[in-house]
């Protein structure tokens, strides 16, 4: 491991007695779009919030490892101070404060940045999501759930981080606006922003990725590039829903043979 960009080595958690995850190590380097993929439970979430330090909030608590930005230590401070060294996590269920306008709602996301430097983050905010301009005044809970998800992504976006944390950004979303917040998240890091991707639509996810983790009942089981892990059968058969084609035939061909000597 070169130790630049976001690196997590050897992080274990537990909730209490249970153990979430045991010795998870991944990296995201500078500029990179790298996503975890894992059936439910499979310590996802629980990844997200040991980097952000949020597992407190959740009863959790990280019981080894570390994580850092640019070989710096995250794993021993605030979940501000995270957000400070250049780490935001957008949350599952795209939570806005939903009786707070659209406006105000971005603006406490920018809480504690500099007046020029929230304009600026305001700036590409709006450029990202028009909508969000448009609907300035509006209250966040009026806004449909796709705009939700953007007005989440686009709160994380005003404290300029250097990596964001997204966690299933398209649950939920019809197919259409899946396609539209993937495409955003694309546009986030051609502009320079790394991306930690947790998604339950693997598709979707190894697109936008070029690396890729899987997470099995909180171990990564495998990793590589994300094209490699596109094409292997593994991940076709239990994360692309796609059908093992040889297996079926074998399949196929020994239904035969039987059906043959029954009706022999
Ligand atoms: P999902 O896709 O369903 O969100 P996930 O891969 O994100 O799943 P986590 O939510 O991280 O998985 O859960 C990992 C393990 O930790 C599971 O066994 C889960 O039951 C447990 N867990 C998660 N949150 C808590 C909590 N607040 N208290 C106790 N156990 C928890």
């Amino acid at each position: 491991m070169s130790g630049a960009g976001l690196v997590v080595r050897d992080l274990s958690v537990g909730y209490g007695p249970v153990r979430a995850l045991r010795r998870v190590s991944l990296e995201v380097p500078e500029g990179a779009v790298v996503t975890v993929l894992g059936a439910n439970g499979a310590g996802k979430s629980t990844l997200l919030r040991a980097i952000s330090r949020t597992l407190s909030f959740h009863g959790g608590a990280v019981t080894g490892g570390t994580v850092t930005l640019d070989g710096r230590r995250l794993d021993r401070l605030s979940p501000d101070r995270v957000v400070a060294a250049g780490v935001c996590q957008v949350p599952e269920g795209r939570r806005v404060f939903a009786r707070m306008k659209v406006a105000d709602n971005l603006r406490a996301g920018a809480l504690g940045g500099s007046g020029s430097g929230r304009s600026a983050a305001l700036a590409r905010v709006h450029e990202l999501f028009p909508v969000l301009a448009e609907r300035a005044g509006q209250r966040a809970g009026l806004l449909s759930g796709g705009e939700q998800q953007m007005l989440a992504v686009a709160r994380a976006l005003m404290a300029t981080p250097r990596v964001l944390l997204l966690d299933e950004p398209s649950l939920g979303l019809a197919p259409l606006m899946a396609r539209r917040i993937a495409d955003t998240v694309r546009e986030i890091n051609t502009q320079g922003t790394s991306v930690l991707l947790v998604e339950q639509n693997a598709a979707l996810a190894l697109r936008l990725a070029t690396r890729a983790y899987v997470l099995e009942v909180g171990e990564v089981t495998l990793s590589g590039p994300a094209a490699e892990l596109s094409a292997s059968d593994e991940v076709r058969r239990r994360y692309l829903g796609v059908v093992d084609e040889d297996a079926a035939a074998d399949a196929e061909q020994a239904t035969d043979r039987t059906l043959t000597r029954w009706e022999g």
